[in-house]
């Protein structure tokens, strides 16, 4: 079937000639082929008519008597409504130069008089024709530009979408990389950070060895307390508002780290000697001076500072941390809240701790620890009351180790708790033993030290309870004994750990009393039964009539809590009438009796009840 094409309204012609026979030939002929024609007879008319209604083709005589028809022409192209006319120009002029006028001034055609019906037909459908052409060629160049934008505006909206995801990748990215050199908590740097770091002061200083650094290591006093006893979230605001004040002491290009739990880093990258770091730590435990202000409540907390000097004589960053670390250990056993910079006989004494500490593991499991006893006295009647046991360490090579250098070792590192649990299996067993052999020291006590750390261990209470049940020794004989600090922290945990205690009719000491520098306000908070007036006091009675007066209010704040006092390190004849005239009901020391191994203890006990 052949197709056939949508109708299409007929192209307007406008024939413009001053000749009326021209004219009227043009038209009829023109009309006759199914064009739609107009005519003008002058060149103001053809103007007129092409802008009124405009034509798809103008035949324009080029002699006429107003407007040339160049004139016209021009006039058209010069307009944009009607430039793309095509304009065939129709002339007895029929030399070369005008048409090439008539071609320059932008006509589509000459044709020459007199003309063939047959050519200008010809040429008016080529020239209708091209523009046909023309106009399809211009749609489709439309609608491909349209296309191009509409793609263009795709792709662009897709890569501005590309854009976006980079961006959040490369945010994402630049997040994790920090996150994973900076503490969560402080937003600090974090160890990795600090290690980067310090590694290139260090190659640094190796290249140029005339140039030094430094690194402090700041640890908080007493942290775990305040930890333990307020919370972890009191805990995580005290070092947060503790990073700020250390970020007020220290400045770019140095940097200011939290290595994990209360230790803190600062590296000084450039010190022209150890006075700058040390100007840094004193600036430091100046800001400690002031109390924190955390969840409405004054909290007092000190730091202490290790120093440690980078120079060439290192080869790794790590030895520095460790050396660092060293001379905070130092700071803290010269007291706490100052600072100490390393020097290689620290590191001969951490050395030496080391190996303490191993030897001690091992002194343990090998039963190199043994029990002595030193006799309780009633200073009323001067009976044997009980005994404290106290621990020392029979080294097979150093010899004699005194309680007082390895129990700190022993909490340190946690070995207190095996150590604590063996003391307390021992001396129940050693009481059990004396009391089945003599009925008389049924009532004996035996008095055991025991330290914080074991108080908070969850297996405190259980194990007491296992060792009672072992040994099966009565309950009210054992006295624990613990020192003030315990009891500063002042923890619902702690109390309810004392209260338990008390439920299993165990007595509780307060050891070394009076040199805690505590508030006195805490002591009815707590179900203590025994006072120790720490032997400092007792020592110092016969010097002046100031520390008669102290053991005086102890013994009067005891009786007003309903607490015994027992006087602790008693050398002289002296001491033990002043104790006894102040009305102390128990005594420990030497005028009595050392500490005494089991047997030479028996030998004591027996004597007192002969
Ligand atoms: P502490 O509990 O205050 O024990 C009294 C200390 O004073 C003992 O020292 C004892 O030997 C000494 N002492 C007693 N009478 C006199 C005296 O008249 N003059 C002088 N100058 N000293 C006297 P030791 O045995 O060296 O114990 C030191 C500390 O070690 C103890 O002080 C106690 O805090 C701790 N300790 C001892 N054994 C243990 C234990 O088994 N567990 C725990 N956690 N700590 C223990
Ligand atoms: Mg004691
Ligand atoms: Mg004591």
């Amino acid at each position: 079937m052949n197709q056939i094409d949508p109708p299409t309204a007929p192209s307007k012609i406008l024939v413009v000639d001053d000749v009326p026979e021209n004219l009227r030939l043009l038209s009829t002929t023109l009309t006759k082929q199914g064009y739609k024609v107009r005519r003008a007879k002058n060149g103001s008319m053809a103007l007129m008519g092409a802008k009124n209604d405009l034509p798809d083709l103008i035949l324009l005589d080029i002699n006429m008597p107003d407007l040339s028809g160049y004139e016209v022409c021009e006039q058209l192209k010069a307009n944009a409504a009607t430039r793309s006319i095509p304009i065939i120009f129709l002339s007895a002029q029929d030399d070369l130069e005008d048409k090439i006028k008539a071609f320059n001034l932008g006509g589509a055609d000459f044709i020459g008089k007199p003309f063939q019906v047959e050519e200008v037909l010809a040429r008016v459908r080529n020239q209708l024709a091209l523009q046909a052409a023309y106009a399809e060629i211009k749609t489709l160049n439309q609608e491909l530009e349209a296309r191009v934008q509409k793609r263009t505006a795709q792709i662009e909206a897709a890569n501005q979408v590309l854009k976006q995801e980079i961006l959040q990748r490369h945010r994402l990215e630049q997040k994790l990389r920090h996150d994973a050199l900076h503490d969560s908590l402080t937003g600090l740097p974090n160890r990795s950070l600090f290690m980067e770091r310090t590694k290139k002061c260090l190659t640094h200083t190796i290249n140029n060895p005339d140039q030094q650094f430094a690194i402090l290591f700041i640890d908080l006093d007493r942290f775990k307390i305040i930890n333990d006893s307020l919370g972890h979230l009191t805990g995580d605001q005290l070092l947060v508002a503790c990073a700020k004040r250390l970020n007020c002491c220290v400045a770019a290009p140095n940097t200011l780290a939290r290595l994990g739990g209360d230790e803190f880093t600062i590296l000084l990258e450039q010190i022209s000697n150890p006075h700058d770091a040390i100007v840094v730590a004193e600036a430091i435990l100046e800001k400690f001076a002031i109390p924190f202000e955390i969840s409405n409540r004054s909290l007092m907390i000190t730091a202490s500072i290790g120093i440690v000097i980078g120079t060439d004589q290192y080869h790794q960053e790590i030895n520095l941390l460790r050396d660092a670390d060293t001379a905070l250990y130092k700071a803290k056993e010269l007291g706490k809240a100052r600072y100490e910079i390393f020097n290689q006989q620290m590191y001969v004494q951490a050395m030496h701790r080391l190996e303490l500490e191993n030897e001690l593991r091992e002194g343990i499991s090998q039963w190199q620890l043994v029990l002595y006893y030193q006799p309780l006295i009633s200073l009323h009647n001067g009976k044997l009351s009980g005994f404290e046991a106290l621990v020392r360490w029979q080294h097979p090579r150093r010899g004699f180790i005194s309680p007082g250098e390895f129990i700190p070792l022993a909490e340190e590192t946690g070995l207190i708790i095996a150590l604590g649990k063996w003391v307390m299996y021992e001396a129940c067993t050693q009481l059990k033993i004396w009391q089945n052999k003599l009925p008389e020291a049924n009532s004996l006590t035996m008095s055991i030290n025991v330290t914080g750390d074991e108080l908070r261990h969850p297996d405190f209470l259980s194990s007491i309870d296992y060792i009672i049940a072992q040994t099966e020794v009565n309950s009210h004989c054992l006295k624990l004994e613990m020192t003030e600090s315990m009891l500063i922290e002042n923890s619902e945990q702690i109390i309810a750990v004392l209260e338990a205690i008390k439920n299993r009719n165990i007595q509780l000491s307060i050891d070394d009393f009076g040199t805690g520098y505590s508030s006195l306000s805490y002591l009815p908070q707590f179900p203590v039964d025994n006072l120790k007036i720490d032997r400092s006091f007792v020592n110092a009675m016969n010097i002046n009539q100031q520390n008669t007066e102290i053991v005086k209010t102890i013994v009067t704040l005891a009786k007003a809590l309903d607490m015994r006092v027992i006087a602790e390190g008693i050398e002289t004849k002296t001491q033990l009438q002043s104790l006894q005239a102040l009305g102390v009901e128990f005594g420990q020391g030497f005028l009595f009796s050392k500490p005494l191994t089991s047997e030479l203890a028996e030998k004591f006990l027996l004597q007192s009840v002969s």
